[in-house]
């Protein structure tokens, strides 16, 4: 959470219709993933979209080169949670339950809606992996055929003989929301019982 884009999510939860998840969505769609989709919202989005821009590590909000949470010397970035969206991130954030770095993909693989790697985070990623400082990947990408594919290619593609432990967590999260629509004691669980992924 940055502070302009809170003035962001403030203005969008005044909409008719939208709570708080939604505005969050919508927030991150419009700054972050589709940009062009703001057109419409262009004057309340300049200020915002001027500040607001992706870490550059991490992929999370931020309003330098590197988000707070990279920016923080006490989190342990040698194991790392994938997520696909930021309010994964802010969700994993609020549980508390995560001491670890993240990374944002911004997305899951999807051929039929024209999304491939080339279209996620992962270049990022992968320069974090070449590095050589993750032990641990968790995935915490939603349990559908997009997610699972995701998963795969991150082992399969980019983890392949390095030493690092890949482990799973969203069994047990609601489906449809994933770890976005989580409560801390679920995301808790999710996380201590994340298991091997083969
Ligand atoms: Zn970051």
């Amino acid at each position: 959470m940055t502070p302009a884009f809170e003035q962001l999510l403030q203005a969008l939860k005044h909409l008719p219709g939208l709570g708080y998840r939604s505005a969050e969505r919508i927030a991150i769609h419009l700054l972050v993933e589709r940009p062009e989709a703001g057109l419409d919202l262009k004057s309340a989005l300049e200020d915002a979209s001027g500040a607001v821009q992706r870490c550059t590590q991490c992929g999370n909000l931020s309003e330098g080169d590197k988000c707070e949470i990279c920016m923080k010397g006490e989190r342990v970035f040698s194991r790392l949670c994938v997520v696909e969206h930021v309010p994964d991130l802010f969700a994993l954030e609020r549980s508390g339950a995560w001491s670890g770095g993240y990374h944002v993909l911004h997305g899951k693989l999807s051929p039929i809606h024209g999304v491939g790697p080339e279209q996620l985070n992962l270049a990022s990623l992968e320069t974090r992996l070449a590095a050589g400082e993750v032990k641990e990947l968790v995935l915490a990408l939603s349990n559908d055929i997009e997610g699972q594919a995701t998963c795969h290619y991150i082992q399969e593609e980019m983890v392949g003989s390095r030493s690092i432990e890949v482990t799973r967590i969203g069994f047990g999260l609601p489906s449809g929301g994933g770890v976005t629509y989580a409560d801390s004691v679920t995301l808790k669980s999710a996380l201590d019982g994340r298991r091997s992924y083969e």
